[in-house]
């Protein structure tokens, strides 16, 4: 049952009643080589900004762009994938004690489809870590938020690791469920450009390899500086149910 953001602040969640079971640790084994590339179709407002525009930005001293503009078209959905936990921690910084790995700062907005931002959606990200293990006893790279009245959420993370699973080896990403107050959830993944430095690992191959990728819902991302990306991405989710 979708809600608001609660009035204790955000330690009640009664909008999802599933619970994933099935769940075991995930552990980035020996790369597999895999075929071909299958990317997810489908009109989508998040197609990263350039990233030189992001970098120049960057180098400028400038706020990193948000990408993009919005043009109505909904985020892209995903597979939910089976290490879904209910019940996130509230909380904007998943770096608890113990994560380690290439910081990531994590901004955006969310959209309506009249690109009107609102305020009060929820958006819960679950990761794994620099291992690519999930934490599926704990809740550690998990939680939840709500955007502010701007529609605005901020993340503090990191850089997710590429893992092999079921889906053979998936390129390093962030799985985000979006929901207005009162509307339907987009369940999705973010994924990391190209040019991304992170574990020694080869960014482009690892997208490229990856068989449920949608280039569409890739973070625009601005650095290392200092050892740590900033990253920008723009969700436009429906606000409503569709009407059957
Ligand atoms: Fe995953």
């Amino acid at each position: 049952m979708p809600q608001g953001p609660p009035a204790d602040g955000g330690t009640s969640r009664s909008r999802r009643s599933f619970l994933r079971t099935g769940s075991t640790s995930v552990t980035a084994a020996a790369l597999l080589t895999t075929g071909a590339v299958v990317s997810l179709s489908g009109t989508s407002a998040t197609a990263a900004a350039p990233v030189s525009t992001v970098a120049a930005d960057r180098r400028a001293g400038r706020p990193v762009a948000l990408t993009p503009a919005c043009d109505g078209h909904e985020t892209p959905a995903a597979m939910e994938g089976p290490l879904f936990k209910p019940e996130s921690p509230p909380r904007t910084d998943l770096r608890t004690p113990g994560v380690r790995g290439v910081p990531l700062d994590l901004t955006g907005v969310v959209y309506d489809t009249g690109c009107v931002p609102v305020p009060g959606a929820l958006v819960e990200f679950w990761q794994c870590d620099q291992n690519g293990d999930y934490d599926v006893s704990g809740f550690s790279l998990r939680g939840h938020q709500y955007t502010t009245t701007r529609g605005a959420f901020t993340l503090r993370t990191i850089v997710p690791r590429d893992y092999a699973g079921r889906w053979g080896v998936r390129a390093p990403h962030i799985h985000t469920q979006v929901q207005a107050p009162g509307g339907p959830v987009l369940i999705t993944q973010l994924y990391f450009p190209d040019h991304t430095q992170a574990y020694g690992r080869d960014f482009a191959a690892l997208n490229a390899g990856d068989r449920l990728i949608n280039r569409a819902c890739t973070i625009a991302l601005a650095g290392p500086d200092g050892g740590r990306y900033a990253g920008a991405f723009d969700f436009v989710i429906a606000t409503t149910a569709p009407t059957p």
